[in-house]
């Protein structure tokens, strides 16, 4: 039997953590193939639980001013920091990213939590004299029970995406974390207790399908977010709203970068490369398709040096399990059947050591066509497809086909061709040499087409949206005052 080198998994509600669950999984770290924990299965009961806790917790908690609030998350946020050794390889084992990429991780919410703290600076309320005497007052008030649900690929920065901002702005929240990652959001549940915030101001259940249906069916549940695949985005979006909760639900990405010919070759060799192969190629930010207008094939010379400085097991983490890793080599094998041309391949890679864990090289598939699956769906590995463009309009064309619409860039040393393709490019976020063009606080992140379903964005400002509710308030202390069609 193989050795559990992280403790069970537990619920954590009302303050206290229980299993809560019938069934429970195995936890491995796609590092190495072995289990490190397991994950108890939740379903209708322990959520019921959860919104029991929420449901007490609420009053006193929405009752707190947005600055008293804020201060659990300064301590917080000490905490993040005192603990990022420990935190970054709670990641790293995980998820199988590397330790500078985990760090990055933590680091990132961090940054999160200073734009939850500076909200008493930005969500200031409005008040106006609409007629002589009579005031008008905007307040923005928490929305109640809110559940957020999240993937695998950022075990503690996409949870930080939501909660923070959720719970200063007023909220109680049930937090659903990704089963195959559960361990961080244990340890965020300890710290975020340890930081103060009283006991049923937030949650966590764990599981998959079953507590995740449970959510978006709860009427006392007001607001989710989901951050996943496009698949399951569209589960959670129809399910939730046809329960009349409001939603957010940010789903799978196939990013574009358009690489033009007056490229800077380094920098955009450079950049492409990472962008493709960072996390393991798991980030929803991920460049995907590389589309070169033209003559770029000194720019492809240049990607595969790069590609070959990316050493799997040592600058590349793993995939999340056995079933991605044979996804992906499946996607590349059946592009090299119909005709594309594998420049560097990632297929049967293993890691001295480490034979059992799963991992995939860096891959770079040429003369890929638009209507090949390796150029159209979600591969979520370390692959980037090149298709070839005659010119520029012809390569937004190919990008404006995608069904995503999370991230587009463009490489190149022209301005007005730059400007074309900011306004043309059909994603949400946009990179001017960039291959990761993720918007940070208070600007907010979130897709366009099927990769976000809901009204706005789902970090920074727009966030102040979805976790508050504005009460309108009409005041008139002047009695003498004449009837008029307000009285
Ligand atoms: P996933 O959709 O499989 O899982 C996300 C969450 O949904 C998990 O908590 C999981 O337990 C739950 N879930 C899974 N299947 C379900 C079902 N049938 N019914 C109800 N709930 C279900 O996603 P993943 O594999 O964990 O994460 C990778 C995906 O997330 C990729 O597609 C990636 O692009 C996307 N992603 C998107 C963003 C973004 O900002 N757009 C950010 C990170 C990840």
């Amino acid at each position: 039997m193989a050795t559990l080198i992280y403790p069970d998994v537990k619920n954590f509600i009302n303050g206290t953590f229980d299993g809560n669950g019938q069934h429970v999984l195995d936890v491995m770290s796609p590092l190495t193939g072995e289990v490190i924990s397991n994950v108890p299965l939740s379903g209708a009961s322990a959520l019921q639980t959860a919104v029991e806790a929420a449901k007490s917790a609420f009053p006193d908690w929405s009752g707190l001013t947005l600055k008293e609030r804020v201060q659990f998350f300064f301590r917080y946020r000490s905490l993040l920091e005192k603990h990022m050794e420990e935190l970054t390889k709670l990641v790293h084992v995980e998820n199988g990213k590397t330790m500078e990429e985990a760090r990055a991780e933590v680091m990132k919410s961090i940054e999160l939590c200073e734009f939850a703290v500076s909200m008493p600076q930005i969500v200031t309320n409005e008040i106006q004299e609409v007629s002589r005497g009579v005031e008008c007052r905007i307040e923005r008030k928490p929305v109640g029970i809110v559940a957020c649900i999240t993937p695998f690929n950022f075990p503690n920065m996409v949870p930080h995406w939501t909660v923070p901002n959720a719970l200063v702005l007023g909220n109680c929240v049930i937090l659903k974390p990704s089963e195959l990652v559960p361990l961080s959001a244990m340890r965020m549940a300890e710290l975020l207790k340890e930081a103060g915030i009283p006991d049923g101001v937030f949650n966590v259940v764990n599981g998959g399908k079953e507590i995740v249906e449970a959510i978006c069916d709860h009427p006392e549940i007001k607001a989710t977010s989901f951050v996943g695949s496009t698949r399951v985005a569209k589960i959670v979006y129809r399910r939730a709203s046809s329960n009349l909760q409001r939603c957010v639900a940010l789903g799978g990405a196939k990013n574009h970068l358009l690489v033009l010919p007056d490229a800077h070759v380094e920098m955009t060799a450079n950049n492409v490369v990472a962008s493709m192969a960072g996390c393991a190629g798991q980030r929803c930010m991920a460049a995907s398709v590389m589309v070169g207008v033209d003559k770029v094939q000194h720019i492809i010379d240049k990607m595969i040096e790069e590609a070959a400085k990316i050493i799997p097991g040592k600058n590349l983490g793993s995939v999340i399990s056995k079933e991605a890793k044979e996804r992906i080599e499946k996607y590349i094998t059946e592009a090299e059947a119909q005709g594309a041309k594998i420049l560097v391949d990632g297929r049967n890679t293993t890691v001295s050591g480490k034979e059992d864990g799963y991992y995939v090289g860096p891959t770079i598939i040429d003369f890929v066509k638009p209507d090949m699956a390796v150029a159209r769906e979600e591969i979520f590995g370390p692959v980037i497809s090149i298709i070839r463009a005659r010119d520029l309009d012809e390569a937004i064309d190919i990008e404006n086909g995608s069904n995503y619409g999370n991230a587009a860039a463009v490489f190149t040393q022209s301005g007005g061709l730059a400007k074309r393709v900011m306004e043309k490019a059909s994603a949400g976020m946009i990179g001017v040499n960039i291959g990761v063009p993720v918007p940070r606080e208070p600007f907010s992140f979130g897709g366009w087409n099927e990769s976000k379903f809901g009204v706005g964005d789902i970090t920074g400002r727009s966030s102040i949206e979805f976790w508050t509710q504005n009460k309108k308030t009409t005041t008139k202390w002047n009695p003498e005052d004449k009837r008029d069609w307000m009285s």
